[in-house]
């Protein structure tokens, strides 16, 4: 067989931009179909349901199929023999995942046949218009081996339940050598607020998804090269506008927010949600001061940012590690934004740094 003209990098994250629409399909079937199956992992506001569980079986396993060396950390962990399974129906055939999450989060599919996982469930297709970019030249001779891919098949799963959909997002990040270098953000309820009727649709849309699908949309980016799928915007300048968790909160968390001395204060679910905030001018700051958010929760927003100037480090100003070893939670929090990161990192308050070591 003749080599591939694309680098891995790219020919994997064209292959991820096709992914996560696949299960941006998958988000809104479940809600189309209205049983959401919601399981509590650790707690009443840490919720998986149907649609976390099935875009990510879709997700790992696509990119799995086409790309066997890799490293995939998905966030919906489960093992295949663990006793307590559950059985999940989509359309006729049917497969089994673990309804208790903290066994394994790296996906072993040594011990899975493809043959089992729904075949509607994969995605083989790759979006065209990345091939058609250069690779940066850094990482043109990056092996398949090398790379560690983080997935959060469901981004703001509490808001997911409640009906706020747009606040939900599917994360594929790319880790090379411990660092976010490339990511794809689907948005599977873009244009949501803006689309009322379509909503009641959704069966209709479904057929008609694509490049050219109202509802929904893909952002994808890639160091050195750029971030795509989106009109960068700034917030006014002068304005500080805070964005921050509205399920998640606690004393610290709105002690530190207090202390940027915000214009306004933007609580809203999902870390990929709250990127997107970033970049489309609508908060000049992500501040979460509190343990909670993981690896792939940050790793493709992260690019995003990045790729377009700006900054997302934990709360003490430190970068991120991202290879296969590094532990799942970022302990010392979140801070991001697009412009004047230093005005922002100078007001977190020595109380707040001393209550999260990272
Ligand atoms: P939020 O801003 O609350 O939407 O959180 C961003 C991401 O971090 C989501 O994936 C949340 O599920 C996760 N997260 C943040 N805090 C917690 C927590 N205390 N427990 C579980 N997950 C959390
Ligand atoms: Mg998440
Ligand atoms: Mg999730």
């Amino acid at each position: 067989m003749m080599a591939s003209r694309h680098t891995v990098l790219m020919r994997l994250v064209a292959s991820a931009y096709s992914i996560a629409q696949k299960a941006g399909t998958i988000v809104r079937g479940v809600i189309a179909e209205g049983d959401l199956g919601i399981v509590e992992k650790t707690c009443p506001t840490d919720l998986q349901t149907k649609a976390d569980r099935l875009a990510q079986m879709s997700i790992c396993s696509s990119l799995a199929r086409k790309f066997p060396k890799l490293t995939i950390i998905g966030e919906e962990a489960y093992l295949h023999t663990h006793p307590k399974t559950v059985t999940l129906k989509m359309k006729e055939p049917t497969f089994h995942v673990n309804e208790r999450a903290e066994v394994s989060h790296v996906r072993s599919f040594g011990d899975l046949p493809f043959e089992e996982v729904d075949q509607e469930l994969i995605e083989d297709g790759q979006w065209e218009e990345i091939l058609k970019q250069p690779c940066p030249s850094q990482y043109s001779t990056i092996k398949e081996e090398d790379l560690v891919v983080w997935v959060d098949p469901l981004d703001g799963t509490k808001e997911y339940t409640e009906g706020l959909l747009d606040n939900v997002t599917v994360l594929i990040g790319i880790a090379y050598e411990g660092k976010a270098i490339a990511g794809v953000i689907n948005q599977p309820y873009y244009n949501y607020q803006s689309n009322e009727k379509q909503k009641l649709r959704e069966h209709e849309n479904e057929a008609k998804a694509g490049p050219d699908a109202m509802l929904g949309r893909t952002i994808w980016g890639v160091l050195g090269l750029g971030a795509f799928g989106f009109q960068l915007k700034e917030v006014p300048a002068g304005k500080h506008i805070i964005t921050t968790t509205r399920s998640h909160s606690n004393k610290l968390v709105t002690d530190c927010v207090t202390a940027m001395n915000p214009d306004d204060v933007l609580r809203v679910g999902g870390a990929g949600n709250k990127i997107i905030q970033l970049i489309e001018g609508k908060a000049s700051a992500y501040v979460f001061a509190s343990p909670g958010c993981k690896k792939w929760d940050t790793c493709a927003p992260e690019v995003i940012l990045h790729a377009v100037g700006g900054k997302l480090t934990d709360i003490h100003g430190n970068a991120l590690q991202y290879n296969k070893e590094v532990k799942h939670m970022n302990s010392a929090g979140v801070l991001a934004t697009l412009r004047n990161y230093d005005y922002y990192a100078s007001r977190v308050p020595e109380s707040v740094k001393n209550a999260l070591v990272p």
